[in-house]
């Protein structure tokens, strides 16, 4: 099956009791049983539930993977896939990341004695440095957030298949649309569901798609024993944005090339980060791996003034000042203060994070007006 029919059709079947076409909410805690064990695969909403079952099953087809999970965020995610691993183990993470991340690496997950080696992952071979014997899990995000920067998955595939250890890519910015780590070598994906997969800023969710019977019976555990999964009503919700989500990314991938190459001719902007442009440094690992290049931007303003940014900011109207990213509404952020305000200062710029870059998730509005958005706040400054 191709990946539109699969967005609509898989996991979903007409309800056996009424034929609704639409998968039901399952607004329940328990199910009934005819004697102890006597169910129907159903004893209780933690364990599982048939709207977030077929949310599930949905998830895993579109990224090519047997097992899908789903937990009430995508932090709630990254939690049970770190909850993998004992005091002691290593893990080797893109040093350019999702703040939330860094955060529960350094914050939470240290304390219980689990080593986090943060490294630039632009060539696979300088990861093979870090590996030793506690070494278990490599961790990467690609595009990265928010420097879009590209990370050779077919590359980091094979250095961790190589020394045995599990490797993870947080697939939230590309969406399995563009891209399917667990075709290249990768053993778990996950995504922030809040973004592009629910699409229409109004779900809070995480999930984790595995090929190995194995790793997904481990990850049930957790999902079961800590307990961060998310209600039905959200999982339906996720279920019905996913039925577009073909038709939404092509439409943010085209907005996205008109955007960035608008921002890149702007006498008022410095540099342009998306992985589509020819110059970008990894623009050829970016089109062999990816479908597309998405929607997301990001771009520094010459002089680099934090002030300017945050004028420019204040001065978009259609391109909403909010934290979060991937709906099929514009917005904009500011990831010094926001959403890598978590990161050292020193750590950030090491990375390009300035003070005056901006970050924009291209919505699927009209491409004409959102130029115009752009336009009239840079006039601004
Ligand atoms: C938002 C985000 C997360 C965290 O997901 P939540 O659903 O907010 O918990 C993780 N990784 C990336 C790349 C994200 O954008």
């Amino acid at each position: 099956m191709k990946f539109g029919t699969k967005a609509i059709h898989a996991g979903v079947a007409p309800d056996p009791s009424t034929g609704a076409i639409m998968t039901p909410i399952f607004q329940t805690s328990t199910y009934v049983q005819k004697s102890p064990g006597d169910h129907q695969g159903f004893e209780y909403s933690r364990t599982h539930n048939p709207t977030r079952t077929a949310l599930q099953q949905n998830l895993a087809a579109l990224e090519n993977g047997k097992h899908g999970l789903c937990f009430s965020s995508g932090l709630g995610a990254i939690d049970a896939i770190i909850k993998l691993l004992q005091p002691g183990d290593e893990v080797i993470s893109t040093n350019d990341l999702y703040g939330g991340s860094y955060r529960i690496f350094t914050k939470v997950f240290e304390r219980y004695g689990i080593k986090f080696h943060f490294v630039s992952m632009d060539d696979p071979a300088t990861i093979e440095t870090y590996i030793n014997e506690r070494t278990r899990l490599i961790w990467a995000e690609t595009p990265t957030n928010p420097m879009m920067n590209i990370i050779d998955i077919a590359g980091i595939g094979a250095v961790a298949k190589k020394h045995k250890v599990m490797f993870a890519v947080d697939n939230t910015f590309a969406t399995p649309f563009l891209q399917n780590p667990l075709d290249m070598g990768a053993d778990i994906v996950m995504h922030s569901v809040t973004k592009y997969l629910g699409g229409h800023s109004d779900v809070v969710m995480g999930a984790i798609i595995v090929n190995d019977d194995q790793l997904a019976e481990q990850l049930a555990f957790i999902q079961n024993a800590c307990g961060a999964t998310p209600g039905p009503q959200d999982c339906f919700l996720v279920l019905r944005g996913i039925k577009t989500l073909h038709i939404r990314m092509e439409r943010h991938c085209q907005n996205g090339k008109t955007i960035a190459a608008f921002l890149k001719n702007h006498p008022k902007v410095e540099k342009v980060y998306w992985p589509g442009f020819e110059d970008h440094p990894n623009h050829e690992i970016a089109k062999s791996q990816m479908r597309d290049f998405g929607g997301m931007i990001s771009f520094t303003l010459k002089g680099n003034d934090m002030k300017d940014a945050i004028k420019v900011l204040e001065n978009l109207k259609l391109f909403a000042l909010a934290e979060s990213l991937g709906g099929v509404e514009s917005l904009s952020g500011h990831p010094a203060s926001m959403t890598h305000a978590s990161i050292p200062k020193e750590e950030r710029e090491k990375v390009g994070l300035v003070d005056s870059l901006i970050r924009l998730s291209v919505g699927i509005e009209d491409a004409d007006d959102l130029k115009e958005d752009l336009r009239n706040a840079l006039n601004m400054i």
